[in-house]
């Protein structure tokens, strides 16, 4: 039985909770058994969110009320942060060191936007440097977009669900989020947080239910201005080819790519390597997927990644000892078995790993794979590591580039020009040099060119996208 008792959560709409006759579960990950029921919203619930949302915009909060409401809510949410994370390893089946770790990252990007929200300016433009302006001058301001759907992914659901609330909310604008139906709870509990914070009703709504269906409400709904969405690339190309002229943020999926030089420390990119491929049991985006190791020092490389990645503990969630849960679906587990097991028969070699128990799934590193398999062109989205050799820059180079996606690469080599080249060449959002791909903090721009997506995250960044900027030309 999980430590968690069955809890009922409604919509939450313009400040009140509203339990609908119609119900979904939410599972425990680890155990299967239902955890709590969410509502499932109709279009007249979406509808009614954003008209909420949008009469809401007419009290403006100032900067300051917005700086103070924000970081109230994450004092409020470092102090319930056990609680949270308790929540958070039976919904998503992440153990629980690491999904302390998100919360205490959650409370920081709440942080980060408060302060944000302090510092959005415009500029002064220098319009008396035309000729006949001589009397005019010129600035811009940042004025927020409006309502903003706010639709979010099933891995890590406080911390991405704030990198979209807090830059929205530190800009001024309402927000209506649609968190992934297989993780609400943790959105429901942030927003009983926010309001306790001092959040007035309707800045902030959250909308659960059949994902399909209320993204095409909100798609629908004209007094939507702006859509910012983390997930996969269909979903993400549906709401692009949709949303018409309104501005869209799309945060997507990716392969990742890792390189380890000749030249590099090996063991610290094998340690490196081995906790960033199976974090969350590999559903994070920029988990490390490919692993590109210069011939040299191959043979050291595996050795001390198959080492480093037999410690690895899977179980549950909840226990102490736990480094990779049970993936998010059964089906999901299925699949990846498959890909794996399709990997092998075209000649990869299974160097660890590769067996199921239900959801479970072992970490694993395959070998001598070739870059067309499923497991290096697409996006595994598991806890399933590949290791190929290369021999000079150029090529891989060109390897870490032959994919369709580009979010973050990871290098580790000790040489300067190597690294720059690298820097020019890499066709990413960012390239981190001696980590692996995964390596995020919260304030830095993140989001990636190609199928990876566009528009920047991190609050800064966010509420660029989140924005609009206006002129004013004074006539003097
Ligand atoms: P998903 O695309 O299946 O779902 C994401 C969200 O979209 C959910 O809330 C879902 O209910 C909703 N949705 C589903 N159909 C929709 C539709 N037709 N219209 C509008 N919304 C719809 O993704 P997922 O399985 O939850 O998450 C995994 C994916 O997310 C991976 O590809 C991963 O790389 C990506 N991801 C990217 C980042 C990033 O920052 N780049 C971060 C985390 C996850």
């Amino acid at each position: 039985m999980s430590t968690v008792t069955v809890k009922q959560f409604g919509l939450y709409m313009n400040g009140s909770w509203n339990v609908t006759d119609e119900k979904m579960d939410v599972l425990d990950k680890y155990t299967q058994e239902v955890t709590a029921t969410i509502s499932v919203a109709t279009k007249d619930h979406v509808d009614e969110a954003v008209q909420g949302a949008k009469q809401a915009l007419k009290k403006p909060l100032s900067p300051y009320a917005r700086y103070e409401i924000l970081m109230k809510s994450a004092q409020l949410l470092l102090e319930r942060r056990e609680e949270f994370a308790q929540v958070l390893a039976v919904e998503v089946g992440k153990p629980i060191r690491e999904s302390r770790v998100e919360i205490e990252r959650a409370a920081q990007t709440l942080i980060i936007s408060a302060e944000e929200a302090k510092r959005i300016h415009g500029e002064g433009v220098p319009v008396e440097a035309a000729a006949g302006s001589e009397n005019r001058m010129a600035f811009t301001v940042r004025v927020p977009v409006g309502v903003i759907a706010a639709i979010t992914p099933f891995n890590v659901p406080v911390n991405l669900v704030c990198h979209k609330i807090g830059p929205a909310i530190a800009a001024g604008n309402s927000v209506v989020l649609k968190p992934a139906e297989v993780t609400p709870i943790c959105a429901l509990m942030l927003a009983e947080l926010m309001e306790e914070a001092g959040l007035p009703k309707g800045v902030f709504q959250v909308i659960t239910g059949d994902g399909a269906s209320i993204g095409e409400w909100l798609l629908e709904n004209k007094d939507v201005n702006m859509f910012t969405f983390t997930g996969s690339p269909r979903v993400g190309e549906y709401i692009r080819s949709k949303a018409g002229l309104r501005k869209v943020a799309l945060e997507l999926g990716n392969n990742s790519a890792t390189v380890v030089h000749h030249d590099a420390d090996v063991a610290q990119a094998a340690s490196l390597v081995a906790q960033k491929s199976f974090n969350n049991a590999g559903q994070v985006c920029i988990s490390v997927q490919r692993v590109y190791v210069q011939e040299q020092a191959y043979d050291t490389f595996i050795e001390l990644l198959k080492k480093e990645t037999e410690k690895l503990v899977v179980g549950n969630p909840l226990d102490e000892k736990t480094d990779i849960g049970p993936m998010i679906r059964l089906r999901e587990a299925e699949r990846v078995e498959n890909w794996v097991e399709e990997a092998v028969q075209q000649g990869a070699v299974l160097a660890l790993g590769g067996k199921r128990n239900g959801a479970l799934y072992e970490p694993t590193i395959l070998t001598n794979v070739h870059d067309d398999m499923k497991v290096c062109r697409q996006e595994v989205f598991g806890p399933v590591v590949s290791v190929a050799t290369y021999e000079t820059e150029e090529e891989v180079i060109a390897k870490v580039n032959d994919s369709e996606y580009g979010l973050q690469a990871g290098l580790f080599t000790n040489d300067l020009k190597f690294a720059m080249k690298a820097a020019r060449e890499i066709e990413v959002g960012g390239l981190i040099v001696n980590d692996a791909s995964a390596y995020r903090v919260d304030h830095m721009p993140y989001g990636g060119v190609k199928n990876s997506g566009n528009g920047k995250e991190g609050p800064k960044y966010a509420i660029e996208e989140m924005t609009e900027e206006r002129l004013i030309v004074l006539n003097l």
